[in-house]
């Protein structure tokens, strides 16, 4: 009898431990793997490859008697959730164990890196290039034309530097590639360095994600040999959203405060310790090694527009069917959503989904034909991001998510710029305001040093208009996309859902 349960954090944390134990008290050993990313039915239980959850420690005994139909949901292969998605990145998911160098062997591990060899690095980013493949980190950004940069840049040492600070919220496709397939993660970055130049690549990882930490040191250990000379270093980052932001984390990794750098340069030409570097997201390099094993056109197959290949979405706050979902590009948010997802957990109708993280924006229903597409989102004033999608029900408060995308940016910002700095704080107050019926909440205006501020309250309209103004300012103004981008969530709440903006008439203008 063949056991399998996960030992993803997500599994763990719903008590998969507890429920491996019971199976080993039962006299069974099971294998720890890497999670399907079914994650409403974590434990989940493979026997044979039926699966069976989510398992509580005392079910372990029915489960083994044959006596657990209740849990059952026949094979997990087989399960529609499974069947529908197209994994290229996600494929060995809940098949192998995550450091085990022969499972990965016999599931064509290291054969991307073994056609990069015989390709040379022209070759290699050549593929990349007509593989189509984009940045899944966030910008989107072609992946080929950022290593063909740093190959042609003139420079005695070159690195590559693995973003895995994944902060946006609903977000944990990075986390599950290097908890349940570090190899791959690891082969991609050998890849990269062999197409770049680069003999030296740094993985940094938020300190949130411990098991992904142990993971990665264990797996860069064990795959050395077959990397050499070619290195791989993991480095914990302290905690800060904006350390996700490339020149940020940058300087954290050299040891600095977490605060971006302002470009020219980029960091293609002088990136880590002023040497040309390649920065990609977890996701872009776990996809690399199939691009090389399989082909550039293998995986350009996949998507729509100059969206090619697929992505691994994450359903994610209140659904029915949480977890991650690969597909290709261009199936709609409705269909994520709905179909895939199953609506809300609450059983309420779905108000709104926020795409890409906490400074993406708010899509109303009436938005569901939305093709996932890079361009698409766009036209729409909207981002993918990393592929997180937060549903939320119809209690949702707008105002109140506006205000919070305000005083997330106020808390998270690295103080270098003013429209981020100060605005963030000054979108807060503004949001109160508005909330209160354009009374004063005692910012500065009020203070008698301010002698040319207003000497009456704004009404809760100008207060809007006044919002949609610092929006303005600090989208374009800001020198990252933390200050950039917060408008995002606050500009979509307010023209998707004004009614949550309103204030009862009574509370009104007062001053
Ligand atoms: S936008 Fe915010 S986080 Fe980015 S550089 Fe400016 S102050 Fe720092």
């Amino acid at each position: 009898m063949r056991i399998r349960i996960s030992d993803d954090a997500a599994a763990r944390a719903c008590g998969a431990d507890a429920v491996a134990e019971a199976f080993a008290k039962a006299g069974h050993a099971p294998e720890r793997v890497s999670s399907w990313g079914m994650h409403w039915l974590e434990p989940l239980v493979e026997v044979d490859g039926v699966g069976y959850g989510p398992a509580t420690p005392d079910r372990a005994g029915d489960i083994l008697a044959g006596n657990a139909d209740d849990l059952c949901i026949g094979s997990i292969a087989d399960h529609p959730f499974i069947r529908g998605q197209q994994r290229l990145t996600f494929a060995r998911f809940g098949r192998t164990r995550p450091l085990s160098l022969e499972d990965y062997a016999a599931t064509g591990g290291w054969k991307g890196l073994e056609r990069a060899r015989a390709l040379g690095p022209d070759g290699t980013i050549a593929e990349v290039l007509a593989s189509g493949l984009r940045g899944r980190g966030g910008a989107g950004f072609p992946a080929g034309i950022k290593w063909r940069t740093v190959a042609d840049a003139r420079a005695a040492r070159k690195f590559i530097v693995c973003n895995a600070d994944e902060g946006d919220s609903g977000t944990f496709a990075d986390r599950m590639v290097m908890e349940g397939d570090p190899f791959m993660l690891i082969e991609g970055m050998a890849i990269a360095g062999l197409a770049v130049g680069a003999d030296k690549a740094y993985v940094y990882i938020r300190s949130e994600y411990p098991h992904a930490v142990a993971k990665m040191e264990v797996a860069a250990r064990l795959a050395a040999p077959m990397i050499a000379p070619f290195e791989v270093e993991i480095r914990v980052g302290a905690g800060a959203y904006v350390c996700g932001e490339e020149t940020s984390l940058l300087n954290s990794i050299e040891g600095k405060r977490g605060e971006v750098r302002a470009k020219p340069p980029l960091p293609a030409h002088e990136g880590l310790f002023g040497c040309p570097t390649v920065i990609n997201n977890v996701l872009t390099l776990a996809a690399v090694p199939f691009v090389l094993a399989e082909g550039a056109k293998a995986y350009a197959d996949y998507g729509m527009g100059r969206s090619r290949g697929t992505m691994p979405v994450q359903l994610a706050g209140n659904i029915k069917y949480g977890g991650l979902y690969e597909t290709a590009f261009g199936i709609t948010l409705g269909e994520l959503v709905n179909e895939i997802g199953g609506g809300t957990a609450s059983g309420r109708p779905v108000r709104a989904v926020q795409v890409g993280g906490p400074l993406g924006a708010y899509i109303p229903r009436t938005q569901f034909d939305l093709p996932f597409d890079y361009e698409a989102f766009a036209a729409a004033d909207g981002l993918i991001g990393h592929g997180g999608i937060v549903v939320f029900d119809d209690s949702v408060d707008m105002a109140r998510q506006a205000r919070f995308a305000m005083q997330f940016c106020a808390a998270e910002s690295c103080g270098k710029c003013t429209p981020c700095r100060i605005g963030a704080v000054r979108g807060v107050e503004t949001i109160d305001r508005i909330l209160a019926g354009g009374r004063r909440m005692g910012t500065l205006e009020t203070l008698p040093q301010i002698h040319n501020a207003p000497r009456r309250a704004r009404s809760a309209e100008d207060e809007i208009a006044l919002l949609r103004d610092l929006c303005e300012t600090m989208k374009f103004g800001s020198l990252c996309a933390l200050g950039g981008f917060t408008p995002y969530p606050v500009l979509s709440a307010l023209n998707h859902f004004p009614e949550d903006f309103v204030v009862e008439s009574a509370q009104g203008n007062a001053a």
